[in-house]
């Protein structure tokens, strides 16, 4: 049974505050999906002045005019909200937060977010909103009845966050650029870092982040060449160690095999670089026989691109020889999250602060979905 009524979201109580409301009930079989709105205003007691007349949503969310957080309730949850011009129906919640849309990217306040993400917790538990959203940050429906998100088929179709400028037969595009992939890492950080047991056939999501099929593909491609990679001094990498490769290649490139980073001199996956006096790509594509990938120069194009075969036999080449010292110790650790932080400060050497931590954890993640 759906509950009405939220009566917590962590630290944070949910006070009753109702509001008249349709006496018409939200769908229950179309995907669960929450609908977000500022108030483009600067207080939650300005936006329920409003709400107390019409067009109230489920919950407004946000900074009083004293400057406290607070979560109101204005409708039973399975009634529909009226935030929208059409299609209430599909939202199981609607949400107005206190602030203003901004075309450039923009985020709430610290204490408003840390709120919304407790309340996305609650909403992903106890009715089924999964942390994710059909577009990346940065991709944000406009103003106006037409515009390609609304005109996506998404809403309705999809489970997840959308906001008033992803609605078909709306014109308001509330909450504009807002930075959604800080949101559900937010989210996803009160849950302890851990994504809810997605469904069986659902998409690995990181830090909010959906994995596509291409990125899955080589993923898998990485983890089936180090499973049962030997060493030459005799050490095994399992399914722990190749995980750990993977966090690695998607934190370095989102798993894009032949990306030129760094002002064009690292390469591939995991970044290998091809400058100074170690230049470890040229290297181990000598010693390989293969030609040495070149970045693109000016108007001209990349050039000798390796297959991602011979990438990875140029990653082993790597660790097996020049970085075995530090591939043992990769070979040494006894889980995921320590393979992943491993070969972050020891082989790829990141230098991002808290870059070894957050592919620990991706580890875990990447092992789990690649069983
Ligand atoms: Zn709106």
């Amino acid at each position: 049974m759906l509950n009405p009524y939220v009566k917590a979201a962590g630290p944070y109580r949910v006070n009753q505050v109702p509001c008249p409301h349709f006496q018409m009930m939200v769908d229950l079989q179309a995907p669960r999906a929450v609908v977000m709105h500022t108030t483009e205003g600067s207080s939650i007691e300005g936006a329920e002045s409003v709400f107390h007349h019409h067009f109230a949503p489920h919950f407004t969310l946000g900074k009083d005019a004293h400057g406290a957080v607070r979560i109101d309730q204005h409708v039973p949850i399975g009634f529909i909200g009226a935030a929208l011009e059409a299609h209430n129906d599909l939202a199981i919640v609607q949400i107005e937060v206190v602030g203003f849309s901004k075309e450039q990217l923009w985020f709430f306040d610290d204490a408003t977010a840390d709120a919304l993400a407790h309340l996305m917790v609650v909403l992903e538990s106890d009715y089924g909103v999964p942390l994710t959203r059909p577009w990346k940050t940065g991709d944000w429906g406009r103003a106006g009845y037409q515009n390609p998100h609304r005109s996506s088929k998404m809403f309705g179709a999809v489970a997840g966050y959308f906001d008033h400028g992803d609605i078909p037969n709306n014109c308001h595009w509330d909450c504009g650029n807002l930075d959604w992939d800080k949101l559900f890492a937010r989210a996803n950080a009160i849950k302890g870092g851990k994504p809810a047991t997605p469904p069986a056939g659902a998409p690995l999501v990181l830090d909010g982040e959906t994995v596509s099929p291409k990125q899955m593909a080589v993923a898998k491609q990485i983890a089936s060449f180090f499973t049962g990679k030997k060493l030459p001094t005799g050490e095994i990498f399992n399914a722990m160690h190749a995980a750990g490769f993977v966090a690695n290649a998607w934190g370095e490139t989102r798993l894009q095999p032949f990306l030129w980073g760094d002002n064009r001199v690292a390469y591939g996956l995991w970044q290998l670089h091809t400058n100074g006096v170690n230049d470890r790509l040229d290297r181990a594509c000598k010693a390989l026989g293969f030609p040495t990938p070149r970045p693109p120069v000016g108007s001209h194009t990349q050039t000798n691109d390796l297959t991602l075969d011979q990438y990875l036999e140029v990653a082993w080449k790597d660790l097996s020889e020049p970085e075995l010292g530090h591939a043992r110790s990769i070979a040494a650790t006894t889980t995921a999250n320590d393979a992943g932080v491993a070969i972050c400060a020891l082989w790829e050497r990141a230098g991002a602060h808290g870059a070894a931590e957050r592919r620990g954890k991706w580890a875990e993640q990447w092992l789990e979905a690649l069983k």
